[in-house]
């Protein structure tokens, strides 16, 4: 009987070692991102001393990771490998699946890269950013390949970004589809669904395992079209009294194919807003995925020439990144005034991690007298992942061997673990590991093989890898606390202060008068250490920074970040 069974706690293999050397007629899969977290997604696939990349995409920091701005895998299982590389599959053009790539070039620039007409068209613009001209190779669904040792098949996928794709590896060691991100939207607005025929011919042939997307695995049931969102998008255009500022992905084009439809029925004119925005819909206008009426997006200087009444904004910044344009709308750092009587539309998700950052925005334009319209309050969103629902019949059109639940936090996995097992998968052949937990699969069968480094390795300005958590404790001290600064002047012969200490202190609070008592301090705690030891310049400086550091901590609760600057004379 098949009864509901719940997935067993989360497994961690924290303990497994190196995998050892492939065996021939082998595939080795090990994720490198995007298993527990919902970001920088990265697969790598080895055969016969080859890989294979699927997706290669950056995570977005969170607020207690300040000056960050993106999280990569970690690549230093596949650094000395680089050579071996046979290309990089991309799935689809969103930057959880694509950010990565330049980095990734960066270390070796000639890896092909493989994907759709649109995927290719996104990452050759970013690309062009970091002025590197990549190796592509154009493929749409139906295509089958070779790459290197991987014969690769191609499905259509329907998602939040026209053209996603899904990919088959077959080697000798078995049958391996991906799914990349996806739904089964059965009506989307450019009429390609996810290739269910296809599915259910691959679970003919036996898929040996089946790496799924589980961002939604834990919502019941099915997602509702994205073309039902018509209506209360409609709502908006018809009662909004001024303009109407839309927020979306730069890359949702379905979804602003919606907005600009919308504007057209009601004699709107229309501007993009951000870097991004424009880039983007001046590709897919280019490509024929977004339809753009003649006149009705318009520049900036002219539409603000128009009344009130005939002026919708489309810009990015639907997460609350803190530089996009629509929170410097509502922190009023933007040229576009936002106030009394206009709407602001958020048709958008809301990623876990970003909540705060997007009820400040919701509250700040609410203050300034805007009616804010977000998925809370209207239909105005609908996901790009599939449901539980979905999933269930995903499972049993395929009847896969094994899984890999893949792109979610622990409990999207564990969620999408309990799907597959409540479809009669056994439960020893669903995979709930997280990043760099290898799977070998020999002769059809999978099996946990070992365990490769995948840190978290974060970027911050043109810097990857030199940010460490221990800079970003640093930097959260610093902002909770303050720094001190502590300046000392000492006779090198003796080791006698000469001058009285001096404090600089930033963003630390105290009482006045603290830096008297701590001098004090500081004076005894040197007095009475001269006479046990004899003292070099370091020495002096560690024992300034740990007695202030202590006494701040006993008498006044405070932890700030201390340097002590020790001048001999
Ligand atoms: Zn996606």
């Amino acid at each position: 009987m098949r009864n509901a069974r719940t997935a067993k706690p989360a497994r961690h293999h924290l303990e497994l070692p190196a995998p050892a050397a492939l065996k021939k007629g082998a595939m080795r899969i090990t994720p490198l991102g995007g298993l527990g977290e919902i970001g920088r997604n990265m697969t790598v696939f080895e055969h016969e001393g080859k890989l294979l990349i699927v997706d290669c995409g950056v995570l977005f920091p969170e607020e207690h990771q300040p000056g960050i701005d993106v999280i990569l895998p970690d690549f230093s299982a596949i650094r000395s490998r680089l050579a071996d590389v046979v290309g990089i599959v991309l799935t689809h053009g969103h930057e959880d699946h694509i950010g990565g790539v330049p980095y990734l070039l960066r270390e070796r620039a000639d890896i092909p890269i493989i994907a759709s007409k649109l995927t290719l068209a996104f990452i050759t613009a970013k690309l062009e950013e970091h002025r590197i001209k990549p190796q592509t190779r154009q493929v749409r669904e139906g295509d089958r390949i070779d790459a290197g040792p991987f014969d690769l098949e191609f499905l259509a996928v329907s998602h939040s970004i026209p053209d996603g794709l899904a990919v088959a590896i077959r080697t000798a060691a078995g049958l391996v589809l991906h799914t990349g991100d996806f739904k089964m939207d059965q009506f989307p607005l450019d009429g390609r669904t996810t290739d269910l025929p296809g599915f259910a011919r691959l679970g003919d042939e036996g898929v040996d395992l089946f790496l799924v997307d589980s961002t939604n695995a834990d919502v019941p049931g099915f997602m509702i079209p994205e073309e039902d969102l018509a209506p209360a998008i409609d709502q908006v255009f018809r009662t909004a009294p001024r303009r109407i500022v839309v927020s979306s992905f730069a890359s949702h084009v379905h979804r602003i194919q919606q907005i600009l439809d919308a504007a057209e029925r009601h004699g709107r004119k229309v501007g993009f807003v951000g870097r991004s925005m424009v880039r983007n819909m001046g590709i897919a206008a280019d490509l024929g995925y977004l339809r753009i009426p003649d006149g009705l997006v318009v520049e900036m200087k002219a539409l603000e020439k128009l009344p009130a009444t005939d002026i919708v904004l489309i810009c990015t910044g639907s997460q609350g990144e803190p530089m996009a344009a629509l929170s410097r709308m509502a922190n009023k750092d933007h040229v576009i005034d936002i106030g009394e009587g206009d709407t602001v539309l958020l048709a958008s998700s809301l990623i876990p991690g970003n909540e705060n950052a997007i009820y400040r925005i919701i509250n700040a334009f609410t203050r300034w007298g805007a009616n804010v319209v977000h998925k809370g309050n209207a239909k105005v969103h609908v996901s790009g992942h599939a449901s539980a629902g979905e999933l269930a019949y995903c499972y049993n059109i395929l009847r896969p061997t094994a899984v890999l639940p893949v792109h979610g936090e622990w409990r999207h996995l564990t969620a999408n673990a309990a799907i597959a097992m409540r479809t009669g998968i056994d439960e020893k052949q669903v995979f709930v590991v997280e990043d760099g937990v290898s799977i070998d699969l020999v002769a059809g069968s999978a099996r946990i093989s070992g365990r490769v480094a995948a840190d978290h390795i974060l970027v911050d300005g043109t810097t990857m890898g030199v940010a460490t958590e221990a800079a970003l404790t640093d930097r959260r001290v610093l902002a909770e606390e303050g720094t001190i600064t502590v300046l000392a002047i000492m006779e090198h012969a003796s080791g006698r202060l000469t001058e009285p200490l001096e404090f600089f202190s930033r963003g630390f609070v105290e009482e006045a008068g603290w830096e008297k008592t701590a001098a004090k301090t500081i004076e005894d705690a040197l007095r009475s250490a001269a006479e046990s030891t004899s003292r070099n310049r370091e020495d002096v400086e560690t024992l300034i920074t740990r007695t202030l550091g202590r006494w701040l901590s006993r008498r006044h609760r405070r932890n700030p970040v201390i340097t002590t600057i020790v001048v001999e004379e």
